[in-house]
């Protein structure tokens, strides 16, 4: 059984600082992916949804402002959480940081408990993931290690597919993903699957949720998406 790690994208142009929060970020089960520059940074961002990022502020071809701000413009990327690492001189940019859009920061040098405990509190703010992989979003509660779903209390049972369709879309709330997306983020390409088989697929879970059905919203046109406010949400731009 293969459990989703939250992948952390770290941007660190400094080789010694990139390592220590590798080594800090996998000692805490995240799945951290590194990169020196944003370039191949927005490459990574193209076709993956990390849980969060942790950006350095002096970066060879960009800043971090300039960084967040391009995030920010585009519906993809403007919901992923950002941790600013930032020198204590620059204390500036860390005003900067959070009217741009960061949702913390860390000055430099940090202790990576400090880092971990910055990096649960964000992501807390936008999925419930307890240290013992726990999910708590209202009546609807996941245990992932165990794999078991409840709605109000009550066990639901959920086909393997149905569980790793839910796992996805509750660790990546508020976006739209696209049948075509869905198929390759959860399921991986496969000859026999198709658009129809996530149509499907989501009106199985959405059974099997009861109640809880309503995160899961359908973005005509366009994909589904889950929505931690239930149907007040923010209203996609795709249509
Ligand atoms: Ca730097």
């Amino acid at each position: 059984m293969v459990i989703m790690k939250p992948v952390i994208l770290v941007i660190e142009d400094e080789a010694a600082i990139r390592t220590l929060l590798k080594f800090s970020l996998l000692a805490e089960h995240f799945e951290p992916i590194l990169y020196e520059d944003v370039k191949p940074a927005f490459e990574y961002l193209k076709t993956n949804s990390p849980q969060l990022i942790l950006l350095d502020w002096m970066l060879p071809s960009m800043s971090g402002i300039e960084f967040i701000q391009k995030l920010k413009q585009q519906a993809k990327t403007k919901h992923i959480p950002i941790i600013m690492l930032t020198a204590k001189a620059e204390e500036i940019n860390k005003i900067k940081g959070l009217e741009t859009g960061a949702d913390d920061y860390i000055t430099k040098p940090f202790s990576p408990r400090e880092l971990i405990t910055r990096i649960k509190t964000v992501l807390r703010r936008g999925i419930l993931i307890s240290p013992d992989n726990l999910i708590i979003l209202g009546e609807l509660n996941i245990d992932l290690n165990k794999q078991r779903v409840t709605v109000k209390q009550q066990v639901i049972t959920l086909t393997p597919n149905s569980f790793k369709l839910l796992k996805f879309l509750v660790t990546h709330p508020h976006r739209v993903y696209s049948r075509e997306e869905l198929l390759n983020q959860v399921w991986g390409y496969h000859k026999e699957n198709n658009e129809r088989s996530v149509d499907a697929e989501i009106k199985r879970l959405r059974k099997a949720l009861g109640s809880a059905s309503k995160l899961i919203q359908t973005v005509r046109n366009s994909g589904y998406q889950f929505n931690l406010q239930g149907t007040f949400g923010e209203h996609p731009t795709a249509s």
